[in-house]
C-alpha cells in the first residue's frame, strides 16, 4: 500500500480587503451581517451597467506576486467564465484566463503556477424548503493562486497554506481567515506508483487547515485502495464532510472548455507596466519585512528555531521582541530576553490568548534582563517581577525591592554570611571536610535561611566550597 506516491497541487482563493468591490463602488465588508445591503446595479448585474476595474485590487495581487518572486505580466486582461448558478447574477464570473497577473514564483519551496484576479460570487444558504442568496459578497475582489503539482504530503500542503495566510496578512492584502471563508483552499490530489501522474480528484468545502490535511490523508487512502483493488480513480470534484471526516462525490469535473471563456468586452486591456503605481521596483521597495526574512533575522541572532517561528507567526510577540532588540547590547542579553519572552511572558497571557499588543516598556524589560544576568534576581524572583510588570507596569528594580525579591549576590554581603554559618556550624564543617558532600547542602541551606532566602544559592555554594578548601 505504501508504494503509491501522492501528488498534490493547491488552488487557493483569498478575498482582498479593498475598500470597494472589484468592479463597482459597493462596499467590501466581510463583517456585514445584514444581507444584500452592499449592492448596486453593477454587482447585481442590471442591464446597461458597466464594470470599472479596482486598481487597489490589481495592486494587491502584484504585491503578492512580487513577494513570491513571480513574474508580473506586462499585459493582462479579464475574461468571462460562463456558467449558470443563482450566486452569479450575470451568468458569468469575471475572471482571468490566458493572461494572469502573476506567473511563477515560489513559497516554502513550492512552485507557483499563477495568480489571477476575479470576482467573488454571492453567498447562498440552503434550507430544506428554500435557498437564500446574499449578494454582499458578489463582486468582492478574489485572488486565486494555483500551485504546480509538486506537493507530496498533507503536512507539506498544510504548511504551504499556513505560510501563504501569514504572507497575505503581512502584506495587508487579506485577512485570509479560513473559518470566515476569506481564504479557501482547494486540493487537487492523485496517487501513482511511477512518474506518470495518476488521475486527480479535487476536494472542496474545506474550512480549516486541519480539514485540508485530513482530506488529503483520506484521499490518499481511498485512491490507493481503489487502485489496489484494480479499480480506477475517476476525475471528479469531491466535497469534504466535516462531520464524518470523509470526502464524497459532488460532480464529475467540468473542463475549462465548458466555461467558454472569452475576453470581457466591457473591460479595457491592462498594460500593467505603463501604470506608475504598478511599478514592480516601487512595489518591491514598499514591501514590509516578510515572514521568511523575519525568521532568518531571529535565527541569525542565535535564537531557537521554535522561538523564531513564534515571533514570526504571532506578530504581537514578535513586535515586542523587536522592540526589546532595540535596547539589548549583546548576544547574552538577547538570549535571556528571548527565553523570558517565549516562556515566562507567554505564560502570563490570559486564557493562553495572544494579546494584540504587549504593554511592557521595552527598555524596562531589558533592565529586568540585566538584573537577571547580574544575579540580582533568582529565576523565581525574575518571574514574579515580570508578572507585576505585565499586569501593572513599573520599574523592575523598584518592584524587586518593594517585594523583597533582590537576590544578594555581591561578594561582600555573601562573604559575611559565609563567615557566620561556618562559625556557627562546626560539626557540619568537619563533616564536609571529612568528605561528606551532603553537609555542603546543609550549609547552603543555613545561608539561605540567614539571608531570608535572598542569597544567590549558586554563589553561596561556590563561596562556601572555596572557603572550606583552605
Ligand atoms: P484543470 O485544468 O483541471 O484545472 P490544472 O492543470 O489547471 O487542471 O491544475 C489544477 C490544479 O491541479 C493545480 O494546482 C495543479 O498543480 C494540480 N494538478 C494537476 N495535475 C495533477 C495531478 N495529476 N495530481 C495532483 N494535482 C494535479
Ligand atoms: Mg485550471
Amino acid at each position: 500500500m505504501t508504494k503509491y506516491k501522492p501528488t498534490i497541487g493547491l488552488e487557493i482563493h483569498a478575498e482582498l480587503k479593498t475598500k470597494t468591490k472589484m468592479f463597482c463602488n459597493s462596499i467590501n465588508d466581510p463583517d456585514e451581517v445584514e444581507p444584500n445591503v452592499n449592492v448596486c446595479p453593477v454587482c447585481m448585474a442590471h442591464p446597461g451597467t458597466l464594470p470599472v476595474i479596482n486598481k487597489e485590487a490589481v495592486k494587491s495581487v502584484i504585491k503578492v506576486g512580487v513577494a513570491l518572486g513571480g513574474k508580473i505580466a506586462s499585459f493582462t486582461e479579464f475574461d468571462r467564465k460562463n456558467y449558470f448558478y443563482p450566486d452569479i447574477p450575470k451568468g458569468y464570473q469575471i475572471s482571468q484566463y490566458a493572461y494572469p497577473i502573476v506567473s511563477g514564483g515560489a513559497l516554502n519551496g513550492v512552485s507557483i503556477t499563477r495568480i489571477h484576479l476575479e470576482e467573488d460570487t454571492a453567498k447562498s444558504s440552503h434550507d430544506s424548503e428554500y435557498s437564500l442568496v446574499d449578494f454582499n459578497r458578489a463582486g468582492v475582489p478574489l485572488m486565486e493562486l494555483v500551485t504546480e503539482p509538486v506537493i507530496h504530503s498533507a503536512e507539506e500542503a498544510g504548511a504551504f497554506a499556513r505560510e501563504l495566510q501569514l504572507l497575505l496578512r503581512y502584506l495587508g492584502v487579506s485577512e485570509a481567515n479560513m473559518e470566515k471563508g476569506e481564504m479557501r483552499v482547494e486540493v487537487n490530489i492523485s496517487v501513482s506508483k511511477n512518474d506518470v501522474f495518476g488521475t486527480k480528484v479535487e476536494i472542496k468545502n474545506i474550512n480549516s487547515f486541519r480539514s485540508a490535511e485530513r482530506g488529503i490523508e483520506y484521499e490518499i487512502k481511498r485512491q490507493t485502495e481503489l487502485l489496489e483493488l484494480g479499480q480506477k480513480v475517476i476525475q471528479e470534484t469531491r466535497g469534504w464532510d466535516e462531520m464524518r471526516q470523509v470526502t464524497f462525490s459532488q460532480r464529475i469535473k467540468e473542463t475549462s472548455d465548458d466555461y467558454r471563456y472569452f475576453p470581457d468586452p466591457d473591460l479595457p486591456k491592462l498594460k500593467l507596466d505603463e501604470v506608475p503605481e504598478f511599478d514592480v521596483e516601487l512595489i518591491k521597495s514598499e514591501l514590509p519585512e516578510l515572514p521568511p526574512e523575519r525568521r532568518a533575522k531571529y535565527i541569525s541572532l542565535g535564537l531557537k528555531k521554535d522561538d523564531a517561528n513564534m515571533y514570526t507567526n504571532q506578530t504581537s510577540i514578535g513586535d515586542f521582541m523587536d522592540g526589546v532588540l532595540l535596547f539589548t547590547n549583546n548576544e547574552n542579553e538577547i538570549k535571556i530576553a528571548s527565553n523570558y519572552i517565549s516562556s515566562d511572558l507567554v505564560g502570563l497571557f490570559k486564557d493562553g490568548e495572544v494579546p494584540n499588543k504587549i504593554e511592557i516598556d521595552y527598555e524596562r524589560f531589558v533592565e529586568l534582563v540585566r538584573m537577571i544576568i547580574d544575579g540580582k534576581l533568582s529565576s523565581r524572583g525574575a518571574k514574579e517581577v515580570l508578572r507585576i510588570m505585565y499586569e501593572k507596569g513599573g520599574i523592575p528594580q523598584d518592584i524587586a525591592e518593594e517585594n523583597s525579591l533582590i537576590q544578594v549576590s555581591d561578594i561582600d554581603s555573601l562573604g559575611k554570611i559565609v563567615g557566620i554559618i561556618i562559625d556557627e556550624n562546626k560539626d557540619a564543617v568537619d563533616d564536609y571536610r571529612s568528605g561528606k558532600e551532603a553537609s555542603l547542602r546543609f550549609l547552603v541551606g543555613q545561608g539561605m535561611k540567614l539571608s531570608k532566602g535572598s542569597a544567590d544559592p549558586a554563589m553561596l555554594e561556590k563561596m562556601i566550597r572555596e572557603r572550606l578548601q583552605n
